[in-house]
Formats: structure tokens, sequence, C-alpha cells
């Protein structure tokens, strides 16, 4: 069983994330209070605005979360595809997959 750290101390957050945090309160996903700012590209260096985003428990580690179930279904259940933030990384995680499919159908064919 799981417990759900709701007491747990606040994260860390550096200069850039408080000041996001601070404007962009709530969840993106359900405008429920937001807990975390999240990295959108998984890069964790990279404190820039664009590169951020407010989540609550739920969408960010949660069993709905972007964590959990992955950039592609996250912004496909969410309808993040279009957002512009979330996009450029969606497109390139799908962009990633489409490729594999591409290079194993290319293997397949040198195999028969
Ligand atoms: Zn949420
Ligand atoms: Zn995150």
């Amino acid at each position: 069983m799981r417990r759900t750290p709701l007491k747990t101390k606040a994260p860390r957050r550096t200069k850039a994330q408080s000041r996001y945090f601070k404007y962009h309160p709530r969840c993106r996903v359900c405008g429920k209070p937001a807990c975390d700012v999240h990295h959108i590209s998984g890069n964790r260096q990279d404190d820039s605005d664009e590169n951020l985003e407010s989540l609550c428990w739920e969408h960010h580690r949660g069993d709905r979360s972007v964590h959990t179930i992955g950039i592609i279904r996250f912004c496909e259940w969410f309808m993040l595809t279009k957002d512009l933030k979330w996009q450029k990384v969606y497109d390139k995680a799908v962009g990633k997959i489409e490729f594999n499919r591409q290079m194993e159908e290319l293997k397949g064919e040198h195999d028969t």
C-alpha cells in the first residue's frame, strides 16, 4: 500500500520555480491547488517558464500523472497535445516512437 505524502515537507524549489509557482498556483490539468512544479522537457536544469508547469499531486505523481502514464498518454488524456508548452515535447516523444517503428520495419525488410 502506498502512503499519500500529504504532510511531507515542501520540495526545495529554485528561485525561478518559486516565482513560476507564485504566478501559477493551480494545476494545469484540473485547476486544483498545485503542489509541484514539473519540468516539461524532463530537464531539471532548465527553469525557463516554457519548461515549467504547475501540477497537483495527482497529476504530477499520482495514478493519472505525467510521471506515471508517460508524456504521450498524459497529453492525449488531458488534451495538451496542442498546448504551446506541451506540444513540443509531445511531438518529440511521438516522433521518437514513430522513428523506432520505422527502423523496426526497415530491419524487418532486410531480414526477409
Ligand atoms: Zn491536477
Ligand atoms: Zn515532474
